[in-house]
């Protein structure tokens, strides 16, 4: 495969890579080996204000006046360039995050069916009007929100991306969006290769760089009319107090601790293997990792030694062999801070069956770990670890399940194996979060609303309501009586 590592990415601001005002430019390594991999410069607010004024020049100049049709064939437009560029936005996405790319190229067909549901979506963009009667007709325009600042983690910097532009473009919108610092490359791809395909200059800008001071430069931009974040939830909420002096337009994707329930009559041959790919996916890295297996406590035993079976033969290592199904993580000191929960777990009284101790040699490598005898009280219940690391609860009966499902902050997602359909839904019912699962691990299907309940974050992304987010509706009233209006009959 040719990619272009070894390349200065510079920022891209007004449709082209340009030099940074503030200098920044960074070593990036690969994760997986500690290798270099490219330069990236970073934004500064100098940068940050560049972009802002490139986007505001592109919606008051033709993206302004650039029809829904048109947004819709530049999207599908995008979506051909992202297949035509696949196997280079694959292997720089597995480089730059370490993620095997069997799961990149996944994510990468997700973007692109993301572009062209979004591309077909824009025909549904349309008011309405109102019969109020009398002589007065009442119509409602939708109108985009005007300069999106979105900011995007780590670990699906490219899919989080197609996430994020494609409603913004769909409804008008131009973009500043901020990638982690870490991981910038395949978001400025994106970038040049919307470009390419016709978007004109200033509607997608990428301005990378330190959360703390760039990205809270970006949300606080009085040239910024609503913010898209997705992070942590500590991150989430100091946007949330940042976006709430200007009363800023705001959604949140932020974390989870997603409950797997599997009660005894499930089908074990779906459910265990199923149970080990919803945790050990992007080697945990995921918001909606179903991190907290929830287990009738006649069958924990049992459950217990077959999922750490699984566990412990999934095949970890490099990730550019397509046969690897778990990469590294981000980087050594997040794998210190993974390593620091399963060793704090273990102080509480669980019981590590399977994994536990970081890999030797190059490269943040940290195997699937099973953590039994787990409480929902101790800390690895309740805190996102953000790593391949599962905590095994027993549960005695459904209420008990939902009850233990529910006692965590967060309410992203959550799965649950039955055998009794009827239980399936009664118990999809009354689980606290966006998205359940029954008898089904998989997640982020266009047209699918994704987002959370609770401290998970509000607003949905991949919906069809997901436009909404990006558009304001102006109401109009106009009188169409032939009569003077003189309402104090003056
Ligand atoms: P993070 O909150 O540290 O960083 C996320 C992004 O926010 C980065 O681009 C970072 O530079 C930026 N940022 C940091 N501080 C900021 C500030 N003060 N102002 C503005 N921007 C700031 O999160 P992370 O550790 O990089 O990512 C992992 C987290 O993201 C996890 O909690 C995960 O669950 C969550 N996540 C949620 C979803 C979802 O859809 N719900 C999807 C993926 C990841």
């Amino acid at each position: 495969m040719a990619v272009a590592t070894g390349r200065e990415y510079g920022l891209f601001i007004g449709g082209e890579l340009v030099e940074p005002a503030s200098g920044d430019v960074r070593e990036l390594v690969e994760p997986a080996s500690g290798a270099p991999l490219a330069k990236a410069a970073m934004g500064g607010d100098q940068d940050v204000d560049r972009a802002v004024e490139a986007a505001r020049a592109a919606l008051a100049g033709p993206w302004g006046k650039t029809p829904a049709n048109e947004r819709g064939r530049l999207l599908h437009a995008l979506a051909d360039a992202f297949v035509a560029n696949r196997k280079e936005l694959a292997e720089l996405e597995a480089r730059n995050v370490g993620k095997a790319i069997s799961s990149v190229k996944a994510e990468i067909a997700q973007g692109v069916e993301n572009f062209r549901f979004y591309g077909s979506a824009v025909s549904s963009i349309a008011g309405r009007s109102n019969p109020i009667g009398g002589s007065l007709l009442a119509y409602s325009l939708k109108q985009p929100v005007g300069v999106a600042g979105q900011i995007v983690p780590w670990n699906y910097p490219l899919m989080l991306a197609t996430w994020k532009l494609a409603p913004a473009l769909a409804a008008g919108c131009a973009v500043v969006l901020k990638p982690d610092a870490a991981t910038p490359v395949t978001a400025l791809r994106l970038a040049e290769l919307a470009a390419e395909v016709g978007f004109p200059p200033g509607v997608v800008n990428v301005v990378p760089g330190d959360g703390p001071t760039t990205g809270a430069y970006l949300v606080r931009h009085p040239g910024v009319d609503k913010v898209a974040f997705t992070g942590s939830t500590a991150t989430g909420s100091e946007v949330m107090r940042l976006c709430a002096d200007p009363i800023k337009r705001l959604t949140l994707e932020l974390g989870g601790k997603s409950p797997n329930i599997v009660f005894a009559d499930a089908d074990l041959d779906s459910a265990i293997p199923s149970s080990v790919w919803a945790i050990y996916y992007s080697a945990g890295q995921s918001c909606e990792a179903r991190s907290r297996v929830l287990v009738e406590a006649p069958l924990y035993d049992e459950f217990v030694a077959r999922f750490s079976e699984y566990a412990s033969r999934v095949k970890v290592g490099d990730p550019l062999d397509p046969e690897t199904q778990m990469g590294s993580l981000i980087s050594t000191t997040h794998r210190e801070k993974v390593h620091r929960f399963v060793e704090g777990g273990v102080e509480e009284g669980a019981e590590v069956v399977t994994g536990g101790e970081p890999r030797d040699g190059a490269g943040a490598f940290y195997p699937p770990t099973v953590l039994a005898q787990v409480e929902n009280r101790m800390l690895v219940a309740q805190e996102e670890i953000f790593g391949p690391v599962v905590t095994v609860i027993p549960f005695e009966d459904e209420k008990d399940a939902i009850r233990i499902a529910n006692d965590v902050k967060y309410g992203l997602f959550a799965t649950v194996w039955t055998g009794d359909p009827a239980r399936g839904h009664r118990v999809a019912a009354r689980i606290e979060s966006g998205m359940v699962g029954v008898n089904m691990p998989y997640t982020g299907f266009p047209g699918v609303a994704f987002g959370g309940f609770k401290q998970s974050g509000f607003g949905r992304e991949l919906g069809i309501d997901t436009l909404d987010l990006y558009l304001e509706t102006k109401s109009i009233l106009v009188s169409t009586s032939p009569k003077p209006i003189n309402p104090w009959a003056l």
